[in-house]
């Protein structure tokens, strides 16, 4: 992978294609903005380099079609307050009136944000011809959108081809501290794996599985395995249809829950939760935590690892009665690695976990994608980070 260090920039205008795909809530303000400020290295690497910085990103899902309320204009002067400078805005990406006229108007060291480059269809069918007009607009391609570059779409490959590229410094932390834990890892190495769905991570535990000394399995996902086990989960959240393929990963490397927190709904206060042994589940019950033990037990595999990788949260600890797993996990990754480990996590969920417990700052890396985190975990090759060799 080619990256910014390898491009000599010095003036030209470089197109950036960043992920400032942020959360907003009901009044469109920006309710986290970590996903700009992630971006700030490399913006202010080329601005100080004298470059011309045109910013490409999605925004939502407009399915190409112009949709208003997906425009990143109200959004422009939160990006130029976390970039810590003026940030121009056309509200398009493509055409020679507006766009290239605003990126000729460009002085250096100046950030111009381009319209959500999914506005059109050309995006994500990654359409030649649209790729080429993008390519017109600058002299290098920079990526930086880590998160979309397990799609293959205009703005993250088509454009690739076309212009001299590389990863921006932010892809390049995350491709660095992805190969790290998966090629050449520090043993033990401990992965966390929980979640929602088993469907969802099974090419990942798939492959993490010869990887790793142990896998610690929580949340939801853990419950089809219990299941195929023959334990009684009652109204759980399973995959009954995949009890059969999780038996086949069974090794003595996999650990599972051996006590949970239970209730009747997820709606319950924390005095109606009951901890139980992963034989006591009464059939009107389900698991929406692990238990104290199981804790335990995890916590000391992980104390002993050098290497963590962690995706998924323990339970549901969107709701206080079943936060305590995934938080006590989080203590342990965090002390774990103050001394010494190198600890890696990512996916929506198990990031907005670690920082409600507000341990963001103890672990070694957090990834800022989620789809694009679990393919690259998975082994497969992104076609967004491939398009840069
Ligand atoms: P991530 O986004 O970190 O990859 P997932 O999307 O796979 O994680 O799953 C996260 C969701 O799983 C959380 O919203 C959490 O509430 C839910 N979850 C975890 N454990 C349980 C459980 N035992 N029962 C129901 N939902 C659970
Ligand atoms: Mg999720």
């Amino acid at each position: 992978m080619k990256t910014i260090r390898d491009i000599m920039v010095f003036g030209e205008t470089v197109l950036l294609r960043v992920d400032y795909n942020v959360p907003v809530d009901a009044h469109g303000k920006v309710t986290d903005t970590a996903r700009i400020a992630e971006t700030k290295p490399t913006v202010d690497w080329l601005r100080q380099r004298g470059s011309k910085v045109v910013l490409l990103s999605h925004f939502g899902r407009p399915k190409g079609k112009v949709v208003e309320k997906l425009r990143f204009e109200p959004i422009v002067p939160t990006i130029s307050k976390v970039l810590e400078g003026e940030v121009n805005y056309v509200p398009e990406a493509i055409g020679e009136k507006a766009v290239t006229t605003a990126v000729n108007h460009l002085d250096q060291g100046e950030v111009l944000l381009l319209e959500n480059i999914r506005f059109y269809p050309g995006e994500e069918k990654n359409d030649p011809a649209f790729a080429q007009e993008l390519a017109k607009l600058g002299d290098i391609y920079l990526n930086d959108a880590f998160g979309a570059s397990h799609r293959a779409h205009a703005s993250t490959v088509g454009v690739a081809a076309l212009l001299p590229h590389g990863a921006g410094l932010l892809m390049e932390r995350e491709v660095n501290a992805l190969r790290k834990v998966l090629e050449q890892p520090a043993a033990p190495v401990v992965a966390i794996i929980g979640g929602a769905k088993i469907s969802t991570k099974l090419d990942l535990i798939k492959n993490l599985l010869p990887k790793v000394d142990v896998l610690l399995l929580g949340g939801a996902l853990a419950n089809t395995i219990l299941l195929a086990q023959g334990k009684k989960v009652g109204q759980s959240l399973v995959e009954a249809d995949l009890a059969k393929t999780v038996t086949g990963l069974l090794t003595e490397k996999l650990f599972v829950p051996e006590d949970a927190v239970v209730a009747v709904n997820e709606k319950v206060t924390a005095a109606q939760a009951r901890t139980v042994t992963i034989n006591g589940i009464r059939p009107d019950e389900m698991i929406l935590d692990i238990g104290p033990r199981t804790v335990k037990r995890y916590a000391e595999q992980i104390a002993r690892a050098k290497t963590i990788i962690w995706n998924g949260p323990m339970g549901m600890f969107e709701r206080k009665p079943f936060a305590e797993g995934t938080f006590a996990l989080a203590r342990a990754v965090a002390d774990a690695t103050t001394n010494g480990a190198y600890s890696v996590l990512g996916g929506g969920e198990t990031v907005s976990a670690i920082h409600v417990v507000g341990l963001a700052d103890k672990v070694s890396f957090i990834s800022t994608g989620g789809g694009a985190m679990l393919e690259f975990m998975e082994g497969k090759q992104l076609p967004g980070i491939e398009a840069l060799n």
